[in-house]
């Protein structure tokens, strides 16, 4: 048995150490979480709705707690944190609607009748990343036990905290032992098992797009179904029409929210010609202002960067481009990078194409609508992104030609429960989220009846 140290980023100072499962026994856990399944699908769709609203109900009544760990353990602002774990909360409510709605179909046949049932898969393993630890993990768990899995779930090495809490929430709340498993360990260890593992029958990966093709290509080996949630490199579009100084005030959060540590970071920023210069002059003073402080202080806006290493990626980066001007960041312990706008000299440079997965935005002029989707969708990623505009049809024309799943008009849209959320292109595959979620967590069976 290995333990890993976590340290709060904002102070370097370590918090605890946590235990990291060996392969043996995320295989005993797999396995309890197997032998828990037939007994959780058989609970009656009201009765498994009623523990998934008293689930939602324990985590509300601890919202204050958990977002103390994550201020803590992760160094989101404290406005972040309590919305992150009130969205764990709002999913679990969310699909606990939907143990009584998992409708089949009666499909028109010749000869006979024919329906249609929604099965759950078994164990459904989710890898969770460090960036949002409880809402990637609320993404996957709620739709999975909503649907009748049961699910192992393996935080990042870096925050398993809250997951650990949520797990204990869980049990308090009534659900049974091994419906829901907290599994901490190493990605190389305990991932790579829940891809390996013949008994879990879905991977929901979220996190880098290298390691998610390897997931992809360990679950082709026993056809295991997978959803990948990736990489993004968002555009976000202000054309010329648009309410500048709304574009420029929102701005800075589309790409600095969680120290930009966001796969929907609106990292790169096109502007049109003609208000490139009166965008950026409104943008430097709302980047300036931004309050980045340690998130223990609620009126930190932007809290530090997860590690080290994150920030030596971070730096070299911005240590290869001109930078124009920054926003303030605290001096002394910390994994601080300020906010960070670079004037892009062209579209073939590193900091416009690669994830910075940092507080660094590249902004770059655009001549015209076509223009502007040519430049958005000219990148290997397709997960959001925004367009700024004053002309309803021109808002509606760029959100069809850009090749992304999550797009908003005139606003900087975060992930909603309701509606569904992934990547075209190499950010991802499949959706979660929204009204549909809980079938992507069963097999569709048909069953015809000769008359
Ligand atoms: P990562 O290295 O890909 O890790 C993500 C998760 O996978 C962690 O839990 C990690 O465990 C685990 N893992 C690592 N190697 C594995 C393997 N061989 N098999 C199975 N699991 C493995 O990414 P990260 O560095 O934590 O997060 C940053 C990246 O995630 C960014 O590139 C970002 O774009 C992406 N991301 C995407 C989304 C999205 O929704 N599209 C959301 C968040 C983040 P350890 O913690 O032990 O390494
Ligand atoms: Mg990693």
């Amino acid at each position: 048995m290995t333990a890993f140290t976590v340290v709060n980023p904002a102070t370097e100072q370590p918090l605890t150490d946590v235990e990291l499962a060996s392969v043996e026994q995320t295989d005993a856990l797999i396995e309890r979480a197997h032998e828990a399944f037939p007994a959780w699908r058989a609970v009656a769709p009201g009765e498994r709705a009623a523990l998934l609203r008293r689930f939602a109900g324990v985590v509300d009544a601890h919202i204050e707690e958990l977002a103390e760990i994550e201020v803590r353990n992760a160094g989101h602002t404290w406005g972040n944190a309590t919305w992150e774990a009130g969205n764990v909360r709002d999913c679990l409510n969310y699909y606990s609607a939907a143990p009584e709605r998992l409708f089949g179909r009666q499909i028109p046949v010749p000869g006979g009748v024919d329906i249609t049932f929604h099965e759950p898969l078994g164990v459904v393993g989710v890898i969770a990343p460090w960036n949002f630890p409880m809402p990637i993990m609320a993404w996957g768990m709620a739709p999975a036990l909503a649907a009748g899995n049961t699910v192992v779930l393996k935080p990042a090495e870096l925050t398993p905290l809250t997951a650990m809490r949520i797990g204990e929430l869980a049990l308090e709340a009534g659900l049974p032992e091994g419906v829901l498993t907290v599994v901490p360990g190493k990605g190389s260890v305990v991932g790579q098992r829940f891809v390996t593992h013949p008994l879990v029958r879905k991977v929901c990966f979220t996190g880098s797009t290298s390691v998610g093709k390897g997931v992809m290509a360990g679950c082709a080996e026993q056809v295991k179904r997978c959803t990948l949630e990736l990489g993004g490199k968002s555009a976000n579009v202000v054309f010329a029409d648009a309410d500048l100084a709304a574009a420029a005030a929102a701005a800075p959060y589309a790409v600095f929210d969680n120290a930009g540590q966001d796969c929907c970071a609106r990292s790169r920023i096109l502007v049109e010609r003609p208000a490139y210069d009166e965008f950026l002059g409104l943008l430097e003073p709302a980047v300036k202002g931004m309050a980045v402080l340690d998130p223990s202080d609620k009126g930190s806006q932007m809290g530090p960067l997860i590690s080290q290493a994150q920030k030596d990626v971070v730096q070299g980066y911005v240590d290869e481009v001109d930078v124009a001007f920054t926003g303030p960041a605290p001096d002394g312990p910390g994994f601080w990078v300020p906010p960070t706008v670079v004037l892009a000299d062209s579209t073939e440079q590193r900091i416009w194409r690669e994830e910075v997965f940092g507080p660094v935005v590249a902004v770059l002029p655009f001549d015209d609508e076509a223009d502007a989707v040519a430049m958005a969708n000219d990148t290997d990623y397709g997960l959001s992104g925004s367009i700024f505009t004053g002309d309803v049809g021109k808002a509606l024309r760029v959100a069809r030609g850009v090749q992304a799943g999550n797009l908003s008009v005139n606003s900087h849209s975060a992930v909603r429960y309701w509606t569904p959320f992934g990547g075209y292109k190499q950010s991802g595959l499949g959706r979660e989220l929204g009204p549909d979620a809980p079938n992507a967590f069963t097999e569709e069976k048909n069953v015809f009846i000769a008359h």
